[in-house]
């Protein structure tokens, strides 16, 4: 049996959508599909200001703009997290500040995030990995405290919840994606929540997104031309992809009861590991969190168990891969003057860390395949 990664999942309303956009001209930005989708999703999560994106990587960069991060500047994120999240703050001449994650969650510690303020910090990014919340109540006491702000990247975290509350609008924004690879797909495509009150944020906002343009004004009726009133960038997505998105999200509570049913599986068949010593940590969720069961990873003690793991599941056909190399000990994190020991947490978890394969379309016959063929390899190790 061949077990890919990942696999995307269609709804099948995708090309009836698609072709609705191209039929009625809708293929550049914000016309009938990113209208839908955008209501769709303030109206789920329960968001102020919603606006559709081409990535989650351009929603980070809106923020850093928002907030004018400036040369000097500093932010603090988790060394655990994709490049996109430092590079929003680089761009702008900023600098990332890396701070520890909990052994539990692989999320941000707050009381690491205490440890790095100094009075040149601006802002916190918290990564929700794994569609598992950080500790939002003391991040953002720790905002307040020391008046910084809060950009959740959510770009795993879209339809989680944190006590109640949908990840990306607890923050003072919410960055959400909708890659190929995370739950719900466009292809490419996020959406970025602007959860702060400030008219001023919020009015330039639609003029960043609008390549420094007030053309939001001028389709409203308010201006009868359009111009140049601010730095900005191309930010909005093709209706085209709006209109696939809009498939997916229709399908959106299906698409996570399914992926719950997985996740569980694999959880149920795993723990016993964890018991015996095999496995250090399964994926499991705080009580104060609701999952949309993005990842499901197991994480070994060392990274040459790990390797052998991963090799012997290829050699059954099975794809299980590891994940991020930590900001701290990449290339650039080295520029940045960060050595080998400075998070012995993140480290060891990115050494020992194997996510099994997790797709919507998964079948039973397909996870049973996985867990059996890892229990051999198991109790050879
Ligand atoms: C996927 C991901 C991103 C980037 O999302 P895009 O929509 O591909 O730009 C950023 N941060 C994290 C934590 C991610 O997992």
């Amino acid at each position: 049996m061949i077990i890919p990664f990942n696999k995307i999942h269609y709804t099948g309303n995708e090309k009836e959508y698609i072709e609705d956009a191209l039929k009625n001209e809708c293929i550049s930005g914000d016309q009938k599909y990113t209208e839908i989708v955008q209501s769709f999703l303030r109206d789920k999560v329960c968001a102020n200001n919603i606006l559709m994106t081409t990535s989650a990587t351009h929603a980070l960069e809106i923020s850093a703009l928002l907030i004018e991060l400036n040369e000097g500047d500093e932010v603090i994120m988790p060394s655990y997290t994709f490049p996109s999240t430092a590079n929003a703050v680089m761009l702008r001449g900023a600098k990332p500040v890396f701070a520890e994650v909990r052994e539990d969650t692989l999320n941000i510690d707050p009381a690491d995030i205490e440890s790095k303020i100094t009075n040149r910090t601006k802002a916190i990014i918290p990564v929700h990995y794994a569609g598992i919340s950080c500790d939002m109540d003391l991040i953002m006491k720790l905002s307040r405290q020391y008046n910084l702000y809060v950009i959740e990247d959510a770009a795993q975290g879209v339809n989680a919840m944190y006590k109640n509350r949908y990840l990306g609008t607890i923050g003072d924004f919410g960055c959400y994606s909708f890659h190929s690879t995370k739950n719900y797909v466009s292809g490419e495509g996020g959406a970025i929540l602007i959860n702060l009150c400030e008219r001023k944020i919020i009015d330039r906002s639609e003029v960043v997104r609008q390549k420094g343009t007030n053309r939001k004004n001028f389709l409203r009726g308010e201006v009868d031309k359009y111009s140049w009133t601010d730095i900005g960038s191309s930010y909005t997505p093709s209706d085209i992809l709006m209109a696939l998105l809009y498939a997916q999200l229709e399908d959106m509570e299906n698409i996570t009861q399914k992926r719950k049913y997985l996740f569980e599986y694999y959880s149920k068949a795993l723990t016993k590991y964890v018991n015996l010593g095999k496995i250090k940590y399964i994926s499991s969720i705080p009580n104060y969190c609701k999952s949309n069961y993005y990842i499901f990873y197991i994480i070994f003690e060392d990274e040459i168990v790990r390797d052998r793991v991963i090799h012997k599941l290829k050699e059954k056909g099975i794809s299980a891969y590891t994940h991020f190399v930590p900001l701290h000990q990449s290339h650039m994190g080295r520029k940045l003057g960060y050595n080998e020991g400075d998070f012995k947490i993140t480290e060891s978890a990115a050494k020992g860390i194997v996510r099994l394969p997790l797709y919507t379309d998964m079948t039973e016959s397909e996870i049973e395949y996985v867990i059996s063929n890892l229990e051999s390899i198991l109790k050879e190790i």
